[in-house]
């Protein structure tokens, strides 16, 4: 229980002991090994994400696009058949 001393804490990445003074953490590189509310997450993994974001984000702007441009074009097609798509069956059997 004494193996920690009072003035060193464990990395927050690679859990080795390293000053509280420190800024560097001497075995990882991490900036700041003491402060536990950072997330212990590399900042390759927050840029994926950020980039996953982007995509998707993009896709959402091509879906919302799509829905502008398709959506009047269905609603035309329904007013020239004049007849909703259930009946349209019932047509085919009475010939
Ligand atoms: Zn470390």
């Amino acid at each position: 229980m004494t193996e920690v001393a009072a003035d060193t804490v464990p990395c927050r990445l690679c859990t080795t002991l390293v000053a509280r003074d420190a800024t560097v953490c001497p075995s990882c590189g991490v900036k700041d090994p003491w402060i536990p509310n950072e997330p212990s997450i590399n900042p390759r993994v927050i840029r994926l994400a950020m980039w996953g974001g982007g995509i998707v984000f993009v896709g959402l702007l091509l879906f919302a696009s799509g829905l502008m441009m398709f959506g009047p074009r269905a609603e035309q097609a329904d007013e020239r058949d004049h007849r909703p798509p259930g009946t349209a069956s019932e047509a085919h059997d009475s010939r």
